[in-house]
């Protein structure tokens, strides 16, 4: 076989360039091709360079598949000799003739002055789903034979005299045969291919991407049928061209590479191989944000932007973090429970934030701080891997327990969708909408628990406390939360509101939740270096409906209430970075005293 194959130039030429090609598409693994600049629409130049290196690619006639057209041509005939070394070097002798005194045997008949058998042999190249055959010219020709098989049906032929290649369309995912045979001038077909299946693959299904860390994310998708491997690619924003990570048996891929505070794009190609060909399907792109979400350089942090910000949160780290809608204001805006780490872990701890309407910016804090534990869950923060507490203890979060307070204070009353409630509004407010404390229906919330109700107040006006304990939609959505968490070892409840910079956890019961509140405090103040409020308290007991006091004396759950900030609420964005510097690692921390 490598001996005709020798001595015939136009096939070698094919098989040598693609040889070339083919080095580089098996060099085309991990990092060493992480440059390689990659364009979708010139993939088929990887894949015409897929052709086999060995001679199976120029198949002789003997091992001609079944539903090969006929083969006229007579078998060659045997050399004689059985030494099997047709020494090339006696063959260029200008005398046409092999020596005969290289053949053992004198019995044989003397050798027929033959020109070597001329042979057959194409290479397939891709481009979607369009696909080229080439071969090579051979003498004394007056057709080559073309053959091609749909899928279910029969080989068709087409008689070619002229040209040496032949392009055709392939459906995704459907199988197709070629193969080739030629005649010469006296119609006898003296050389023929292989059968070939050329097989694209179907597009990749839905990618999911989640996010691991500053650094690192994986990358999933939905396995395409008899795809035999994928490649990955990489494009970060702003640059042109998409660079190969590298190939996957296994429909998962996790690039550790990553920038923070960038996007990247990635495409997914499967790839089937028939017989040493890599057919490539479509390729499925991706968007994945490796930027912070939740957006700390804006003054009003909203309803509507948190609950965009919970929902990305949930797709970049899928799996990590969930949410559940615990209930619904009066003007129709969800109150989200959202739950960090492992939602079945045996213990809990719950965070409710923003009570009060104008001091959102305890929302803000909230949420940066459900995506900074998501970001560092490969990390340790204060000593303990985050993954590891956050397995053990699932931390809830209401990051806004008063949306419609809140969309009154950043937006003025006009917010509020409601017409009936906006008239009311109208009526029990001052006209001062940014300095907005209760919810749409003029509550207090901290005032509206069930724990030493007392009806007081005036609607629209600071404390009033509404008509009945848990008169208020977002009152009875915590309550029942908490109800729910208590089933599950509710360990500690947090409750953010602004301003002071201080830290209240008086509880005037002994026992655990003393012990536990007194710690869950003490760690605060250590975490955030807030002010001490004992002396506070001393003066102003009482607690009458608020909810701090509702969870450590009625709930029996030890608890602290911090308020952020320094400046009178709302309190200006430019607070944040501090602010921020105080509390980023204080409910891991807490949450880390139950485990
Ligand atoms: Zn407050």
């Amino acid at each position: 076989m490598i001996g005709s194959m020798k001595k015939f130039c136009k096939p070698l030429a094919i098989v040598t360039a693609v040889a070339c090609l083919t080095g580089n598409l098996t060099g085309m693994q991990g990092k060493a091709f992480s440059k390689q600049a990659y364009k979708p629409e010139i993939g088929a130049v990887f894949l015409a360079a897929a052709a086999p290196l060995d001679d199976t690619s120029v198949p002789d006639g003997t091992s001609q598949p079944s539903g090969a057209p006929p083969d006229i041509t007579p078998e060659p005939v045997r050399t004689p000799e059985p030494s099997d070394t047709p020494k090339p070097t006696d063959t260029p002798k200008p005398t046409d003739t092999p020596k005969p005194t290289n053949t053992p045997k004198p019995t044989n008949k003397p050798k027929p002055t033959k020109k070597p058998k001329q042979k057959l042999a194409f290479r397939i190249s891709q481009k979607k789903n369009k696909i080229t055959v080439k071969w090579n010219k051979l003498d004394d020709v007056s057709s080559y034979l073309f053959y091609l098989k749909e899928q279910g049906g029969k080989f068709r032929k087409t008689v070619i005299k002229k040209g040496t290649k032949r392009s055709f369309s392939v459906q995704y995912g459907k199988n197709y045969y070629v193969k080739m045979a030629v005649k010469n001038k006296r119609n006898k077909t003296f050389s023929r291919t292989g059968k070939y299946q050329i097989y694209v693959p179907e597009k990749v299904g839905t990618v999911h991407t989640v996010s691991m860390g500053k650094a690192k994310m994986k990358l999933t998708w939905q396995a395409v049928r008899k795809a035999d491997y994928y490649y990955i690619y990489r494009k970060a924003a702003g640059q042109k061209n998409f660079a190969l990570l590298g190939k996957r048996k296994r429909c998962t891929f996790v690039d550790e590479e990553l920038k923070y505070n960038k996007d990247y794009s990635y495409k997914i190609i499967p790839v089937t191989e028939r017989k040493g060909y890599g057919y490539k399907g479509r390729g499925r792109s991706k968007l994945f944000s490796n930027k912070k979400l939740v957006s700390d350089s804006h003054q009003k942090y909203t309803y509507t932007e948190m609950e965009g910000d919970i929902k990305s949160l949930v797709k970049k780290y899928y799996g990590m973090v969930h949410y559940k809608v615990i209930g619904k204001s009066a003007d129709g805006r969800n109150i989200y429970d959202v739950i960090i780490g492992n939602q079945n872990a045996p213990k809990s701890i719950l965070v409710i934030s923003t009570l009060h309407a104008r001091e959102y910016m305890a929302s803000l804090v909230c949420m940066s701080q459900i995506e900074y534990y998501l970001q560092s869950s490969q990390e340790k923060i204060a000593g303990q891997p985050v993954e590891k507490v956050l397995n053990q203890i699932a931390v809830h979060y209401v990051p806004m327990a008063n949306p419609d307070g809140v969309t009154i204070s950043q937006s003025g009353f006009s917010g509020i969708k409601s017409a009936v409630l906006r008239k009311k509004l109208a009526k029990i407010s001052d006209g001062d909408s940014v300095r907005w404390k209760a919810n749409a229906r003029g509550v207090d919330l901290n005032h509206n628990y069930p724990y030493k109700f007392k009806k007081s107040g005036k609607a629209g006006r600071e404390g009033y406390s509404g008509k009945s304990a848990s008169s208020e939609a977002e009152t009875k959505a915590v309550i029942s939360l908490i109800q729910t968490l208590k089933q599950r070892q509710l360990k500690g409840v947090i409750n953010y509101h602004a301003t002071g910079s201080i830290v209240f956890g008086g509880c005037t019961k002994k026992g655990k939740v003393k012990e536990d509140t007194q710690r869950m405090y003490d760690l605060a103040r250590a975490v955030t270096g807030y002010a001490d409020s004992a002396a506070y308290e001393k003066e102003h007991s009482g607690g009458v409906g608020s909810l701090r006091e509702y969870i450590v004396y009625k709930q029996k759950i030890p608890s602290i209430t911090l308020e952020v900030g320094w400046a009178a609420c709302p309190g200006p964005i430019s607070e944040f970075p501090a602010i921020w510097g105080r509390n980023r690692t204080l409910v891991l921390e807490e949450a880390m005293l139950f485990l």
